[in-house]
């Protein structure tokens, strides 16, 4: 059964829609920058009118290396945010992570992982 999904929320303060494709990513998204990104589909909210759906937030060391991985997949928009650290990034993939519902309504499997053991923990559950 298709998970229930979230919209996107203005406060997550990204960059964004754009296209998830290779020319676009190369084109819009820094390389060599740690950030956040989100993964979304366009679909009908359940008053019909159009909306992009966030089923995927991810964080990594390099925002066009990573992205350019997810090409092709079956989500057709993606939105980032650049981060100064890598604990920085931790804590917003966090936020965003339980802004769109969590594993119930993201594909992500799992909740993000710690960079690193003395990392913060997570500001929303405490995990
Ligand atoms: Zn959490």
């Amino acid at each position: 059964m298709a998970k229930p999904r979230y919209p996107y929320n203005p406060q997550s303060k990204m960059n964004g829609p754009y296209a998830l494709t290779r020319d676009s990513v190369s084109r819009v998204v820094p390389s060599g920058k740690i950030g956040t990104y989100l993964l979304a589909t366009c679909g009908k909210t359940m008053f019909g009118t159009d909306a992009v759906f966030i089923e995927y937030v991810g964080r990594c060391l390099d925002l066009r290396d990573r992205l350019l991985e997810h090409v092709p997949e079956r989500y057709l928009l993606l939105y980032f945010k650049e981060l100064a650290t890598e604990t920085s990034a931790y804590l917003s993939e966090c936020e965003e992570y339980h802004r769109y519902g969590g594993t119930t309504c993201l594909d992500n499997e799992v909740h993000p992982g710690k960079p690193s053991i003395v990392s913060p923990r997570c500001p929303v559950c405490s995990q």
